[in-house]
């Protein structure tokens, strides 16, 4: 009954970037470099993420009927994920409008769009799609009343991943269908509020406390930290030489999510979680650094591959 090892459900942006000199101020206008357009959007950078590795994954989400909408469609087909789930209408494809200037630094406007208007009811309406699959993945770009509809309507046998980013206030029944949270430092604190404790054992016992089943704080290029209620675990990254750390939460928490739908248990599917992270830092971009099977032997030190618990 359950074909698919993964469902995302969340959202799509097409990303416009322009390099600038300097970022310009309020009434000012300044000339860039040509336009570049990638894919993105943590749901879409999920679904690829998890396609590429190998995964049957699919996308539930919104997009427009524009050229955006069919670039992000294009980039999950090529990764190979399902894409019956991505609805088009409503409004214009989700952007993010970009600016960098020469040392890096960003100013970001964005326009959720279409990803506004992936309502309850369409969730209601995948009912079957949900169903097909052993893990559901979900971030907080769609509206918060679509997450809480899906939690809400969950099949028994099918276990949620959320990652709370951009971090909001969760209702206590979110919560306690996720299983498990996915954190960074500055989403657990943000979900603590001023329950202010020293570290990432501590935060990840204070949010169970709120109700998720089990919680994983990721640590940037110190791994991660797995906390299932018998104890913290924490899971070492390999060590990289770090380009571009976009998009490697989405990367680390879409293998995760591919690991636990292919019958791991947690602290397994994080050490490999850790790998594709890891990879997915090595190279520029989002989508585009995103691993398959053979990046993780090229791009790392010797590890486990899916599957394999042996400690990386
Ligand atoms: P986010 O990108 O959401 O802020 P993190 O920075 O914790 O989250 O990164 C997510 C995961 O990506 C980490 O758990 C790790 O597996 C991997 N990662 C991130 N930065 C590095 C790095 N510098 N070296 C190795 N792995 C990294």
């Amino acid at each position: 009954m359950h074909e698919l090892e993964l469902l995302v459900v969340g959202s799509a942006n097409a990303d416009l970037v322009v390099g600038v000199d300097r970022r310009p101020g309020a009434g000012e206008t300044v000339l860039g470099s040509d336009l570049v357009v990638h894919p993105g959007g943590k749901g879409a950078n999920q679904a690829v993420a998890a396609a590429r590795l190998g995964a049957r994954a699919a996308l539930l989400a919104r997009v427009g009927d524009d050229a955006h909408g069919a670039l992000l469609r294009e980039s999950l087909r090529a990764a190979g994920a399902d894409t019956t789930g991505v609805l088009v209408g409503g409004a214009p494809t989700g952007v993010a409008l970009i600016t960098v200037d020469p040392s890096g630094d960003n100013s970001i406007v964005v326009s959720p769009g279409a990803n506004a208007r992936l309502t309850p009811g369409d969730v209601r309406a995948a009912a079957p799609l949900v169903a097909r699959s052993r893990v559901v993945s979900t971030q907080l770009e769609i509206p918060l009343e679509t997450v809480a509809e899906l939690a809400r309507t969950l099949p028994s046998g099918t276990r949620l991943v959320l990652n709370p980013s951009p971090p909001a206030p969760l209702p206590a029944d979110v919560l306690a269908a996720c299983d498990p949270l996915v954190v960074n430092e500055h989403e657990a604190r943000f979900i603590l509020g001023g329950d202010a404790r020293s570290g990432p054992e501590e935060w990840a016992r204070a949010l169970r406390e709120l109700g998720p089943r089990s919680v994983v704080v990721t640590l940037g290029a110190d791994g991660a930290l797995v906390d299932s209620g018998a104890g913290a675990v924490r899971v070492a990254s390999p060590r990289v030489a770090a380009v571009d750390t976009t998009g490697a939460g989405d990367a680390f928490t879409a293998a995760l999510a591919w690991r636990l739908g292919s019958g791991d248990d947690l602290v397994t599917a994080t050490r490999f979680a850790v790998r594709v992270g890891a990879a997915a830092v090595t190279e520029e971009g989002a989508q585009r650094s995103f691993p398959t099977a053979e990046d993780l032997v090229t791009r790392l030190p010797a590890g486990p591959g899916p599957g394999e618990g042996a400690d990386g």
